[in-house]
């Protein structure tokens, strides 16, 4: 019997310049680099991925960054907010950092009477939040950012997405890939799948008027969600076809395995197993550290470097 699908894998984003992206990513949200790749359909464009110490499913944002171009615009059909977990206790911080760092804020403000949000854009215009609530705690975050482990992101807390009409993307979202409703406000539709709660989350805002977003840098390319292994990824890939998915074959990412489909609303989906992880080509100590590239890529490895710009991690100074 099939185990389900488990939670958010990770989310993937188009930036602009590279150097920018890692900057806020590492030195203002204390995420830690996970790994430096490239992205495999389009290997002049680095692929980095951002994520807790050895980049666990559910913790890992990852960008392609594709240097100074034309900015996509949100809109129905893509992923319109992406939202982390926080400590309840680390509110005031967060405001205060993000302030610090000339990032402009709106928010604390309540949500769903439990959770407080704080709403910002990264340099590329992508919308982040950061929720606290009670709980958070249970995953730990990156323990050894430039933010005090107490305060660190734990994670995803839910992702967002705007379609013009939720119906058939609520039908596949409950009746195929086994999410369940579980509040409805006004045009927001949160749904969670496994075990529920952060990192399980997905909002559907539904707006009949909303246009469509047009894709390229500031916007979300995809989100992935977590399957345990390559057996119950082609289990949901049939499942998928036979609900009328057009889906893709099985694709081989190095770090998991993963098949891709658009759900009704336009959003890109991915599934994405958890095994094996970040950790087969280098050590958890040095992730991040070096570009990695998978085996039909190395031997060219130093013609791609030259195409790429450098960039560095930034030195970790906690405050
Ligand atoms: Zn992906």
């Amino acid at each position: 019997m099939s185990q389900g699908i488990l939670g958010i894998h990770h989310i993937t984003a188009m930036a602009g310049v590279a150097q920018r992206n890692v900057d806020f990513y590492v030195g203002v949200l204390g995420l830690r680099m996970v790994k430096k790749t490239v992205n495999f359909d389009a290997p002049d464009v680095y692929h980095f991925y951002y994520g807790d110490k050895v980049g666990n499913p559910g913790t890992v944002f990852t960008f392609f960054p594709f240097g100074d171009g034309p900015r996509g615009s949100g809109g129905a059909g893509q992923a319109s907010v992406t939202s982390f977990s926080i400590r309840s206790e680390s509110v005031d911080y967060w405001v205060k950092r993000l302030k610090d760092h000339n990032v402009s804020v709106s928010g604390p403000t309540e949500r769903s009477g439990q959770t407080l949000v704080i709403s910002f854009r990264d340099p590329d215009g992508i919308a982040l939040e950061l929720v606290a609530h009670a709980g958070a705690a249970d995953r730990p975050g990156w323990q050894e950012g430039p933010v005090p482990s107490e305060h660190a992101i734990r994670g995803f807390y839910s992702v967002t997405i705007l379609v013009k009409n939720h119906r058939l993307t609520s039908s596949l979202l409950t009746e195929v890939m086994g999410f369940r409703l579980i509040e409805e406000d006004e045009g927001r539709y949160r749904y969670e799948i496994g075990n529920g709660g952060p990192g399980t989350m997905i909002d559907v805002i539904s707006q009949q008027d909303a246009r469509y977003g047009t894709q390229s840098i500031g916007t979300i390319h995809h989100i992935a969600w977590r399957v345990t292994n390559e057996d119950e990824l082609v289990h949901w890939q049939t499942k998928l076809m036979d609900a009328g998915m057009h889906v893709t074959e099985v694709k081989d990412r190095n770090y998991f395995k993963s098949v891709y489909f658009r759900e009704p609303g336009g959003v890109l989906f991915e599934l994405a197993t958890d095994p094996p992880g970040f950790a087969i080509d280098e050590s958890v100590e040095d992730l991040g550290a070096d570009l990695k590239l998978p085996d039909w890529f190395e031997s060219n490895r130093e013609a791609m470097e030259s195409q790429l710009p450098l960039i560095y991690l930034p030195v970790i100074a906690r405050s």
